[in-house]
């Protein structure tokens, strides 16, 4: 068996030695899933919701060692890692009010009745991403579970810690074995497999387009349920009319937060040609106030990167780019890369299209509505983006013409458990959280039962 060195990305000291999953070790683990989900969906709801509220219980007696955990492995703040710790319980006791509730229907026809029935998939495998490792995770195995589904989940290679703990504490809740199974492993053994195996009903994946277009294709193959959480390149909107001290003290965190590794960063700012250098002065006194520093520190807004390659490939951006301005951080050791501010010549620059995924913003103006909304809308991505005005009717028209899944006004607000998440156009495909979560883990049965006439 292989194993990955984990990395602090703050100190670059190596933390663990984490085995990782090979394709037999993959297949044995769909095996058991597979046996599991016999039991699993035969629990009685109210068994299964009391024990997904007593994972939700197990997690939250853990929030602090959880946070702390992912500190370690993947720079986040501790602020920021406490808040992820906190979604997992959250989505697992949102979740943990499905199993009663997955209705059917019952429909009129003639000669008998007609019911449907919401049934579980099978074996559901879940991809994670290493830049929300807690969150993302709890999307997929938690509204899975909830329907009846047993999950295999495979961890980022370079950020698997806390969800193999949070593996651990599944059992400790009472969730029966087999049911949920961590398996470390790269994105070509483990997750390739999850694709090719016909025991895995469906592939939740979230990361890259470029990968996620492959698992797409690999799917059509058996035709195999699909969620797709991918890339964005969001746009944060200030219309001249905003409160613009207020635009400018949140722009910092809404593309630098979690280093600017979040797909829902707002990398992109648009900003009114009448304001834009106002704007630009005040959004430089917030930035140098946007704290980057040892991710254990309480008061930090942002720490590290989550690896030296990703760091450099974050440096290649700004490398002859056109930079306004640059907030501190520390040199080293660890992966850092201060909070930077670009003000490209025009809107063809790699900087404003491509996804960097870290902390770099790219400013330009604009001088209508319609051309705000038409650079917003001139991407492949669609997952999130800011409009602030205000002027509600600007707000409500630009809201409906701007193509995300996920946009907030005056806010930069992306993720509510209770709320849909998801992309439009190549940000992805179908939605995860709110009212809908667990239905995407559903088939629907159509069962008519004939009843005859009385013989006599
Ligand atoms: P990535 O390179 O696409 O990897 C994501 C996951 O897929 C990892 O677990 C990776 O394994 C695995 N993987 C890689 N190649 C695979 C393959 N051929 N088959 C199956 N699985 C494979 O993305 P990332 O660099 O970790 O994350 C950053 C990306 O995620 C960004 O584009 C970001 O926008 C996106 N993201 C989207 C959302 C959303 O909800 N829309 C949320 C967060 C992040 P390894 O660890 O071995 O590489
Ligand atoms: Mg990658």
């Amino acid at each position: 068996m292989s194993t990955y060195e984990v990395i602090n990305p703050a100190t670059a000291e190596a933390i663990r030695t984490v085995e990782l999953a090979d394709v037999a070790a993959v297949d044995d683990a769909i095996e058991r899933a597979q046996r599991a989900f016999e039991q699993w969906r035969a629990v009685a709801p109210s068994d299964r919701a009391r024990l997904l509220r007593r994972f939700a219980a197990v997690v939250d007696e853990h929030i602090d060692e959880l946070a702390e955990l992912e500190v370690a492995n993947s720079g986040h703040t501790i602020s920021n890692a406490t808040w992820e710790a906190g979604n997992v319980r959250d989505v697992l006791e949102y979740s943990a009010a499905a199993p009663e509730r997955l209705f059917g229907r019952q429909i009129p026809v003639d000669g008998g009745i007609n019911i449907t029935f919401a049934e579980p998939l099978g074996v559901v495998g879940v991809i994670v991403p290493w830049n929300f490792p807690m969150p993302i995770a709890a999307w997929g195995f938690g509204p899975a579970l909830a329907a009846g589904n047993t999950v295999v989940l495979k961890p980022a290679e370079v950020t698997p810690l806390t969800a193999m703990r949070i593996g651990e504490l599944a059992r400790e809740a009472g969730i029966p074995e087999g049911v949920l199974t961590i398996l470390p492993g790269k994105g070509s053994v483990v997750g390739e497999r999850f694709v090719t195996h016909p025991g895995v009903r469906k592939v939740v994946f979230t990361g890259s387009t470029e990968v996620g277009k492959r698992i797409m294709a690999g799917c059509a193959d058996q035709v195999k349920n699909l969620t797709l959480e991918l890339g964005g390149k969001n746009a944060n909107i200030v219309f001249p009319d905003a409160d613009l001290s207020a635009a400018a003290a949140a722009a910092p965190g809404g593309v630098f937060d979690n280093a600017g590794q979040d797909c829902c960063s707002r990398s992109r700012l648009l900003v009114h040609a009448d304001v834009f250098d106002d704007f630009l002065s005040e959004l430089k006194d917030a930035v140098s106030g946007f704290r980057c520093t040892d991710p254990t520190d309480p008061d930090a807004d942002m720490g590290p990167l989550v690896t030296a390659a990703h760091r450099d490939s974050v440096a290649a951006y700004v490398d002859g780019a056109e930079v306004a301005f640059q907030g501190e951080c520390p040199t080293g050791p660890g992966f850092w890369f201060p909070p930077t501010v670009i003000t490209p010549d025009d809107i063809t620059a790699r900087d404003f299209n491509e996804e960097i995924f870290g902390p770099v913003l790219s400013v330009v103006p604009f001088r209508s509505e319609s051309e705000a909304v038409s650079i917003a809308n001139n991407t492949e991505y669609g997952l999130s983006g800011s409009i602030w005005t205000r002027d509600l009717d600007r707000a409500i028209r630009v809201s409906r013409s701007v193509e995300a899944g996920n946009l907030s006004v005056n806010s930069h607000s992306s993720v509510r458990y209770w709320t849909p998440f998801g992309g439009y156009k190549q940000s992805g495909l179908g939605r995860e959280l709110g009212p809908d979560a667990v239905a995407a883990f559903t088939e629907t049965k159509n069962v008519f039962i004939a009843v005859g006439p009385a013989a006599d």
